[in-house]
């Protein structure tokens, strides 16, 4: 985008990239507008991202916004053209994303200097989890071809990035649009045959119930790719579950855990988790804290339960507010102590770690690492540190 806008002469526009999950990101947003034009009244302010998307009347309201564009076209090039996008009176420019089947490719030149590239394979959602607004901002799943990916891969293996990163929406429904619904395991078993180069590859987020066995048995067997998976889980209480409208059960969850480690036990496991969700009592709020040790969890991102409007979860009994808040903090303790003792397990070993900075690097398995000052060689590079240590949250790590 800023490509796009620099080259159409609007580099003093300030483009605002919106987030919709929750109703402290858009807060943010709207803050973050208010502050940009107060600190340049002068500039153009164009406002686009998920929460543009699903309520750009909103933001084409705010008297600092002068234009509000769709998710959709914020990639296109012919967008930012100052005469249509500043000419006329109409503020608001967003279509129905809905109609959107197309996935834009991800710019290569956006990913120089960043130690992992990510590479977007797929966008959008056709699940309707209660809760959840994404698929309204994204629109409906949409996949790029396996051919592409690869090559894309490729040229960023040539150019020095160490780690890939796939993301999506709604990764694991990747293929569902293409030509013989080709699963996710097979592109990623496409990616590892066929990039021989690529040191490391890492899947973002992944819905548990959606691996297929061809990812299962590569994500267990190939050695580049990552040993972490950050798994959707929500909740771990089944009538929860079923009322978020998710596709698993706790035993769902808990089974596939067991099976990945003892598969490949070197793997960790990150999770979503949200507390305070509709309907929640303590009972069922107690199953979703024990999911943690079930799953063997090492890195819980905890949510407290924040309505969306317009989602069906925010017509249905809502917990209260001091609850919620006491639930996602007692939550966040729980992730702390599974985070230690994931940490402890680690101590005295070798392994070799992406440097993101001089002093920070990540572990195959996600954990955080603290590397002495000045020691580290440059950002991107695949170094072997010895394990002394650690604070709680990150370990601490000399090169051998
Ligand atoms: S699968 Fe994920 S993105 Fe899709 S509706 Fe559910 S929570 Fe939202």
């Amino acid at each position: 985008m800023r490509n796009h806008a620099r080259d159409a002469g609007l580099e003093n526009a300030i483009l605002v990239n919106t987030c919709a999950v929750t109703n402290e990101a858009v807060r943010q947003a709207r803050q973050s507008i208010r502050r940009a034009h107060k600190d340049n009244p002068a500039a153009k302010i164009i406002v686009t991202g998920c929460a543009a998307q699903v309520d750009p009347e909103m933001f084409g309201a705010m008297p600092e916004v002068d234009r509000v564009v769709g998710n959709h076209d914020k990639l296109k090039a012919e967008t930012f053209n100052p005469v249509s996008l500043l000419g006329g009176t109409e503020k608001v420019r967003v279509n129905d994303i809905m109609s959107v089947t197309e996935t834009a490719g991800h710019l290569i030149e956006g990913m120089e200097g960043r130690a992992r590239a990510y590479v977007q394979v797929q966008n959008g959602c056709d699940h309707r989890c209660t809760f959840c607004i994404i698929p309204y901002g994204r629109g409906n799943s949409r996949s790029v071809p396996a051919g592409e990916v690869v090559e894309e891969i490729k040229l960023l293996t040539a150019s020095g990035h160490s780690e890939i990163v796939l993301t999506g929406v709604d990764l694991t429904s990747w293929g569902e649009d293409l030509p013989g619904q080709p699963k996710l395991g097979r592109l990623v078993q496409a990616i590892i045959n066929q990039v021989p180069d690529l040191p490391r590859l890492r899947l973002s987020s992944i819905d548990a119930v959606e691996i297929d066995e061809a990812l299962f048995d590569v994500v267990t067997s190939e050695a580049r790719i990552a040993p972490y998976l950050h798994l959707s889980l929500q909740a771990g209480d089944n009538m929860i579950l079923k009322r978020m409208k998710r596709r698993h059960s706790r035993e769902d969850a808990i089974a596939l855990c067991e099976r990945l480690k003892s598969a490949r036990p070197e793997i960790a496991f990150g999770a979503d988790i949200i507390a305070g969700f509709p309907t929640e009592t303590e009972a069922m709020f107690e199953n979703t804290l024990r999911l943690v040790d079930d799953c063997q969890l090492a890195y819980v991102h905890a949510f407290p339960y924040s309505a969306r409007p317009g989602t069906p979860a925010a017509r249905m009994p809502a917990v209260n507010g001091a609850e919620i808040k006491a639930r996602a903090a007692r939550l966040r303790d729980k992730a702390a102590q599974a985070l230690s003792a994931h940490l402890d397990g680690m101590v005295g070993r070798i392994d070799d770690v992406l440097v993101e900075k001089t002093n920070f690097a990540r572990a195959g398995n996600f954990a955080a690492i603290r590397l002495p000052e000045n020691s580290a060689p440059r950002a991107g590079a695949l170094v072997n540190v010895d394990i002394s240590g650690h604070d709680g949250r990150q370990l601490i790590g000399t090169l051998v």
